[in-house]
Protein backbone atom coordinates (compact mmCIF):
# COMPACT_ATOMS: atom_id res chain seq x y z
CA UNK A 1 0.00 0.00 0.00
CA UNK A 2 0.93 3.24 -0.83
CA UNK A 3 1.93 6.28 1.61
CA UNK A 4 1.76 9.98 0.26
CA UNK A 5 4.03 11.79 1.31
CA UNK A 6 5.87 15.26 0.07
CA UNK A 7 9.52 14.70 -0.44
CA UNK A 8 12.48 16.97 -0.95
CA UNK A 9 14.36 16.47 -4.15
CA UNK A 10 16.96 18.97 -4.11
CA UNK A 11 17.02 22.43 -2.13
CA UNK A 12 15.55 25.52 -4.11
CA UNK A 13 13.03 22.80 -5.57
CA UNK A 14 8.96 22.66 -4.29
CA UNK A 15 8.34 19.21 -2.23
CA UNK A 16 7.02 16.88 -4.35
CA UNK A 17 4.05 14.78 -4.03
CA UNK A 18 5.02 11.19 -4.17
CA UNK A 19 3.47 7.50 -3.17
CA UNK A 20 6.29 5.75 -1.12
CA UNK A 21 6.56 2.35 0.81
CA UNK A 22 5.18 2.12 4.22
CA UNK A 23 7.96 2.55 6.62
CA UNK A 24 9.12 -0.45 8.48
CA UNK A 25 8.80 -0.96 11.60
CA UNK A 26 10.01 -3.54 14.43
CA UNK A 27 13.63 -3.26 16.33
CA UNK A 28 12.97 -0.05 18.47
CA UNK A 29 11.34 1.78 15.39
CA UNK A 30 7.19 2.38 15.78
CA UNK A 31 5.28 2.80 13.00
CA UNK A 32 2.95 5.78 13.38
CA UNK A 33 -0.07 6.94 11.38
CA UNK A 34 0.24 10.55 11.01
CA UNK A 35 -2.33 13.01 12.18
CA UNK A 36 -0.84 16.24 12.15
CA UNK A 37 2.15 17.69 11.16
CA UNK A 38 3.60 21.36 11.85
CA UNK A 39 5.98 23.53 10.38
CA UNK A 40 9.22 24.45 11.13
CA UNK A 41 11.41 27.69 9.81
CA UNK A 42 14.17 24.72 10.06
CA UNK A 43 12.14 23.22 7.24
CA UNK A 44 12.45 26.53 4.69
CA UNK A 45 16.38 26.56 5.59
CA UNK A 46 16.42 22.59 4.28
CA UNK A 47 14.29 24.09 1.76
CA UNK A 48 16.79 26.84 0.42
CA UNK A 49 19.73 24.85 1.12
CA UNK A 50 21.11 26.83 4.12
CA UNK A 51 20.99 23.51 5.89
CA UNK A 52 22.25 20.27 4.15
CA UNK A 53 20.14 16.80 3.68
CA UNK A 54 22.79 15.22 3.34
CA UNK A 55 20.69 11.79 1.22
CA UNK A 56 17.60 13.29 -0.46
CA UNK A 57 15.00 12.56 -1.39
CA UNK A 58 13.89 13.05 2.03
CA UNK A 59 10.14 13.70 3.68
CA UNK A 60 10.21 16.61 5.79
CA UNK A 61 8.45 17.54 8.85
CA UNK A 62 9.34 17.27 12.60
CA UNK A 63 6.52 17.95 14.42
CA UNK A 64 4.89 14.94 14.17
CA UNK A 65 1.69 13.75 16.30
CA UNK A 66 0.42 10.36 15.29
CA UNK A 67 -1.25 7.04 16.75
CA UNK A 68 1.23 3.99 16.93
CA UNK A 69 0.46 0.87 14.55
CA UNK A 70 -0.58 -1.94 16.93
CA UNK A 71 -0.42 -0.32 20.41
CA UNK A 72 -2.60 2.67 19.47
CA UNK A 73 -0.34 4.84 21.91
CA UNK A 74 -0.61 8.26 20.67
CA UNK A 75 2.82 9.49 20.84
CA UNK A 76 4.75 13.03 19.70
CA UNK A 77 8.06 12.64 17.41
CA UNK A 78 10.59 15.88 17.67
CA UNK A 79 13.17 16.85 15.87
CA UNK A 80 15.79 15.06 17.48
CA UNK A 81 15.38 11.35 16.28
CA UNK A 82 18.96 9.48 17.35
CA UNK A 83 21.38 9.99 19.36
CA UNK A 84 25.03 7.64 20.07
CA UNK A 85 24.57 8.06 23.38
CA UNK A 86 28.30 7.32 23.71
CA UNK A 87 30.38 10.88 22.57
CA UNK A 88 31.77 13.19 25.11
CA UNK A 89 28.34 15.51 24.83
CA UNK A 90 25.71 12.28 25.34
CA UNK A 91 27.61 11.59 28.26
CA UNK A 92 27.41 14.66 29.81
CA UNK A 93 23.49 14.93 29.31
CA UNK A 94 23.78 17.39 26.31
CA UNK A 95 22.53 14.81 23.60
CA UNK A 96 21.41 17.75 21.64
CA UNK A 97 24.91 18.51 20.87
CA UNK A 98 25.54 14.77 20.28
CA UNK A 99 28.27 14.61 17.45
CA UNK A 100 26.67 11.59 15.54
CA UNK A 101 22.71 12.83 16.16
CA UNK A 102 19.93 12.39 13.50
CA UNK A 103 17.26 15.03 12.72
CA UNK A 104 14.02 13.66 12.05
CA UNK A 105 12.98 15.00 8.52
CA UNK A 106 16.69 15.80 7.94
CA UNK A 107 18.44 12.94 8.50
CA UNK A 108 15.31 10.72 8.70
CA UNK A 109 11.99 10.32 7.07
CA UNK A 110 9.47 12.94 8.48
CA UNK A 111 6.26 13.66 9.01
CA UNK A 112 5.26 15.18 5.94
CA UNK A 113 3.60 11.92 5.41
CA UNK A 114 0.35 9.40 6.21
CA UNK A 115 2.98 7.30 8.14
CA UNK A 116 6.22 7.20 9.56
CA UNK A 117 8.21 5.66 11.52
CA UNK A 118 10.45 6.51 14.37
CA UNK A 119 12.96 5.27 17.45
CA UNK A 120 10.40 4.66 20.37
CA UNK A 121 13.32 5.86 22.89
CA UNK A 122 12.78 9.51 20.63
CA UNK A 123 9.21 9.85 20.92
CA UNK A 124 7.01 11.45 23.86
CA UNK A 125 3.18 10.18 24.98
CA UNK A 126 0.89 12.51 23.95
CA UNK A 127 -2.56 12.75 25.78
CA UNK A 128 -5.52 12.19 23.66
CA UNK A 129 -7.18 15.13 25.44
CA UNK A 130 -6.36 18.25 23.19
CA UNK A 131 -6.19 17.75 18.91
CA UNK A 132 -3.23 16.78 17.34
CA UNK A 133 -3.25 20.12 15.26
CA UNK A 134 -2.91 21.79 18.58
CA UNK A 135 -0.20 19.60 19.87
CA UNK A 136 1.81 19.81 16.75
CA UNK A 137 3.46 23.08 17.11
CA UNK A 138 4.55 22.24 20.56
CA UNK A 139 6.85 19.48 19.17
CA UNK A 140 9.54 22.11 18.15
CA UNK A 141 8.27 25.83 18.74
CA UNK A 142 7.17 24.89 21.67
CA UNK A 143 9.88 22.81 22.95
CA UNK A 144 12.65 25.00 21.31
CA UNK A 145 11.37 28.01 22.59
CA UNK A 146 10.88 26.49 25.94
CA UNK A 147 14.65 25.76 26.04
CA UNK A 148 15.28 29.27 24.78
CA UNK A 149 13.43 30.80 27.32
CA UNK A 150 15.45 28.78 30.16
CA UNK A 151 18.29 30.29 29.13
CA UNK A 152 17.05 33.91 29.84
CA UNK A 153 17.16 33.14 33.52
CA UNK A 154 14.92 34.74 35.85
CA UNK A 155 14.80 37.63 33.26
CA UNK A 156 11.50 39.84 34.21
CA UNK A 157 10.94 42.00 31.28
CA UNK A 158 11.24 40.25 28.20
CA UNK A 159 11.86 40.72 23.95
CA UNK A 160 10.42 38.10 21.61
CA UNK A 161 11.94 38.85 18.70
CA UNK A 162 9.65 37.66 15.51
CA UNK A 163 6.52 36.74 17.11
CA UNK A 164 4.99 33.16 15.52
CA UNK A 165 5.02 29.85 16.38
CA UNK A 166 7.83 29.60 18.61
CA UNK A 167 6.66 33.53 20.26
CA UNK A 168 2.95 32.83 20.55
CA UNK A 169 3.58 29.64 22.94
CA UNK A 170 6.84 31.37 24.78
CA UNK A 171 4.59 34.23 25.41
CA UNK A 172 2.44 31.96 27.07
CA UNK A 173 4.78 30.45 29.23
CA UNK A 174 6.78 33.38 30.36
CA UNK A 175 3.29 35.12 31.09
CA UNK A 176 2.33 32.14 33.19
CA UNK A 177 5.93 32.29 35.35
CA UNK A 178 5.02 36.19 35.86
CA UNK A 179 7.21 37.45 33.21
CA UNK A 180 6.45 40.91 31.66
CA UNK A 181 6.32 40.17 27.61
CA UNK A 182 7.38 42.80 24.52
CA UNK A 183 6.40 41.40 21.36
CA UNK A 184 9.36 42.81 18.05
CA UNK A 185 7.13 41.99 14.84
CA UNK A 186 8.43 42.56 11.02
CA UNK A 187 7.45 46.11 10.62
CA UNK A 188 3.67 46.93 9.95
CA UNK A 189 2.77 42.98 11.25
CA UNK A 190 -0.56 43.92 12.81
CA UNK A 191 -1.81 40.51 12.77
CA UNK A 192 1.44 39.35 14.74
CA UNK A 193 1.04 42.30 16.89
CA UNK A 194 -2.59 41.80 17.79
CA UNK A 195 -2.32 38.18 18.36
CA UNK A 196 1.03 39.51 20.88
CA UNK A 197 -0.85 42.06 23.05
CA UNK A 198 -4.34 39.43 22.80
CA UNK A 199 -2.30 36.71 24.18
CA UNK A 200 -1.21 38.84 27.12
CA UNK A 201 1.74 41.21 25.83
CA UNK A 202 2.15 44.65 27.32
CA UNK A 203 3.52 45.88 23.95
CA UNK A 204 4.10 44.63 20.46
CA UNK A 205 5.75 46.85 17.98
CA UNK A 206 8.40 46.86 14.86
CA UNK A 207 11.51 45.00 15.45
CA UNK A 208 13.52 47.90 13.66
CA UNK A 209 12.24 50.50 16.33
CA UNK A 210 13.35 50.81 19.91
CA UNK A 211 12.19 48.82 23.26
CA UNK A 212 9.79 50.96 25.17
CA UNK A 213 11.46 50.03 28.11
CA UNK A 214 14.87 48.29 29.32
CA UNK A 215 14.56 44.57 28.55
CA UNK A 216 16.13 41.75 31.05
CA UNK A 217 16.37 38.91 28.05
CA UNK A 218 15.25 38.69 24.41
CA UNK A 219 14.45 35.43 22.70
CA UNK A 220 15.48 35.89 19.34
CA UNK A 221 13.42 33.37 16.73
CA UNK A 222 13.54 35.65 13.34
CA UNK A 223 16.43 34.28 11.70
CA UNK A 224 17.42 38.18 11.27
CA UNK A 225 20.98 38.83 12.24
CA UNK A 226 20.48 42.30 12.30
CA UNK A 227 18.07 41.81 15.71
CA UNK A 228 21.45 40.92 17.49
CA UNK A 229 23.16 44.06 17.53
CA UNK A 230 19.39 45.53 18.33
CA UNK A 231 18.54 43.23 21.12
CA UNK A 232 21.99 43.75 23.01
CA UNK A 233 21.06 47.61 22.56
CA UNK A 234 17.70 46.31 24.21
CA UNK A 235 19.12 44.62 27.20
CA UNK A 236 20.28 46.06 30.22
CA UNK A 237 23.80 45.31 31.41
CA UNK A 238 23.70 41.84 32.85
CA UNK A 239 20.85 40.59 30.28
CA UNK A 240 21.03 37.62 27.85
CA UNK A 241 20.37 37.92 23.53
CA UNK A 242 19.44 33.88 22.89
CA UNK A 243 19.42 32.96 19.19
CA UNK A 244 17.04 30.76 19.15
CA UNK A 245 16.80 29.10 15.61
CA UNK A 246 18.85 26.49 13.47
CA UNK A 247 20.09 28.88 10.98
CA UNK A 248 20.32 33.21 10.84
CA UNK A 249 21.36 36.02 8.71
CA UNK A 250 24.82 37.23 9.35
CA UNK A 251 25.22 39.41 12.61
CA UNK A 252 26.55 42.98 11.29
CA UNK A 253 29.60 44.16 13.34
CA UNK A 254 28.88 46.09 16.33
CA UNK A 255 30.40 48.62 18.87
CA UNK A 256 31.87 46.57 22.18
CA UNK A 257 29.74 48.98 24.37
CA UNK A 258 26.78 46.75 22.96
CA UNK A 259 28.15 43.75 24.96
CA UNK A 260 29.77 45.29 27.75
CA UNK A 261 28.23 45.24 31.37
CA UNK A 262 28.11 41.19 31.26
CA UNK A 263 25.29 41.06 28.52
CA UNK A 264 25.59 37.71 27.15
CA UNK A 265 24.88 36.34 23.39
CA UNK A 266 24.47 32.88 23.12
CA UNK A 267 22.53 30.60 20.74
CA UNK A 268 20.38 27.39 21.87
CA UNK A 269 21.27 23.78 19.82
CA UNK A 270 18.42 21.22 19.55
CA UNK A 271 16.49 19.58 22.11
CA UNK A 272 17.23 16.56 24.87
CA UNK A 273 14.39 14.16 25.60
CA UNK A 274 14.43 15.89 29.21
CA UNK A 275 13.30 19.13 27.64
CA UNK A 276 10.49 17.72 26.02
CA UNK A 277 9.32 15.31 29.31
CA UNK A 278 9.70 18.49 30.77
CA UNK A 279 7.82 21.12 28.42
CA UNK A 280 5.04 18.55 27.61
CA UNK A 281 4.78 18.48 31.04
CA UNK A 282 4.07 21.94 31.55
CA UNK A 283 2.07 23.06 29.02
CA UNK A 284 -1.30 21.42 29.93
CA UNK A 285 -0.72 23.22 33.22
CA UNK A 286 -0.10 26.55 31.87
CA UNK A 287 -2.34 25.79 29.71
CA UNK A 288 -0.87 26.85 26.39
CA UNK A 289 -3.35 27.30 23.33
CA UNK A 290 -1.56 27.53 20.34
CA UNK A 291 -3.08 29.08 16.92
CA UNK A 292 -3.14 27.16 14.24
CA UNK A 293 -3.41 27.55 10.32
CA UNK A 294 -4.03 24.21 8.63
CA UNK A 295 -3.41 22.74 5.43
CA UNK A 296 -3.75 19.48 4.04
CA UNK A 297 -0.57 16.88 2.86
CA UNK A 298 -0.61 18.31 -0.75
CA UNK A 299 -0.72 21.78 0.26
CA UNK A 300 2.56 21.61 2.00
CA UNK A 301 4.40 24.06 0.06
CA UNK A 302 2.18 26.67 0.13
CA UNK A 303 1.42 26.25 3.86
CA UNK A 304 5.83 26.80 3.66
CA UNK A 305 5.39 29.86 1.29
CA UNK A 306 2.52 31.63 3.45
CA UNK A 307 5.68 30.85 6.49
CA UNK A 308 8.42 32.22 4.59
CA UNK A 309 6.04 35.47 3.55
CA UNK A 310 4.40 35.78 6.80
CA UNK A 311 1.25 35.34 5.91
CA UNK A 312 -0.13 33.69 8.32
CA UNK A 313 -0.14 33.95 12.48
CA UNK A 314 0.58 31.78 15.20
CA UNK A 315 1.89 28.23 13.50
CA UNK A 316 0.98 26.29 10.38
CA UNK A 317 0.07 22.44 10.69
CA UNK A 318 0.10 19.64 7.66
CA UNK A 319 -2.79 16.92 8.05
CA UNK A 320 -2.43 14.00 5.68
ZN1 LIG B 1 11.72 22.95 14.14
ZN1 LIG C 1 26.38 11.36 21.09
Amino acid sequence: MGVRAMVLDAPGRPLRAAELDRPLAGDGRLLIRVEACGVCRTDLHLLDGEIEVASPPRVLGHQIVGVVEGSGERVGVPWLGWTCGECRFCLRGRENLCERALFTGRDIDGGFAEWTAADERFCFPVPDGQPAVQVAPLLCAGLIGHRALRMAGDAERLGLYGFGAAAHIVCQVALWEGRRVFAFTRPGDVEAQSLACALGAEWAGDAAGPAPEPLDAALLFAPVGQHVPAALAAVEPGGTVVCAGIHMSDIPSFPYELLWGERTVRSVANLTRADGQEFLALAPQVPVHTHVTTYPLERANEALSDLRDGRLTGAAVVEP
